[in-house]
């Protein structure tokens, strides 16, 4: 989709840091980062949420959780990080293009606001 910012970011047709890309995965720096490590874990496949996900969507979205992991190892925050699905504009969704948010480098509270 042409419209959407992080396939862009995905096809590398708008820039980001990427710090790991697959067939199926690409995990980038959050452009406004909300905590010291802020990176977004997305499917290279446009989905809108997870609200669209089906069964047959299954095996990627446990690469998607193995992928965040990864990536929160590699930026130093392995033992205490933070993944976030926003799902809806309501839940704070404003990219429609579904990502985990990975964050960490600082405490978090609970509930999120
Ligand atoms: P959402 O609000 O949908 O859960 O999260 C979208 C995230 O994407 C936000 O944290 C926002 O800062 C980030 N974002 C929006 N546009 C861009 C962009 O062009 N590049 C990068 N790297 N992040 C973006
Ligand atoms: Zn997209």
């Amino acid at each position: 989709m042409s419209d959407c910012i992080f396939c862009r970011i995905i096809q590398k047709t708008a820039s980001a840091h990427i710090v790991y890309q697959d067939e199926d995965v690409t995990a980038f720096h959050d452009i406004h980062p909300a905590a010291p490590t802020h990176i977004l874990v997305v499917p290279n496949r446009h989905i809108a949420s997870i609200g669209q996900v089906t069964p047959q969507d299954a095996a990627l979205l446990g690469k998607l959780l193995v992928v965040a992991r990864q990536v929160a190892e590699q930026a130093g925050v392995g033992n205490h990080f933070r993944l976030v699905v926003n799902n809806g504009r309501q839940a704070g969704q404003s990219v429609f293009h579904l990502h985990i948010h990975v964050l960490g480098g600082r405490s978090f509270t609970w509930p999120p606001g």
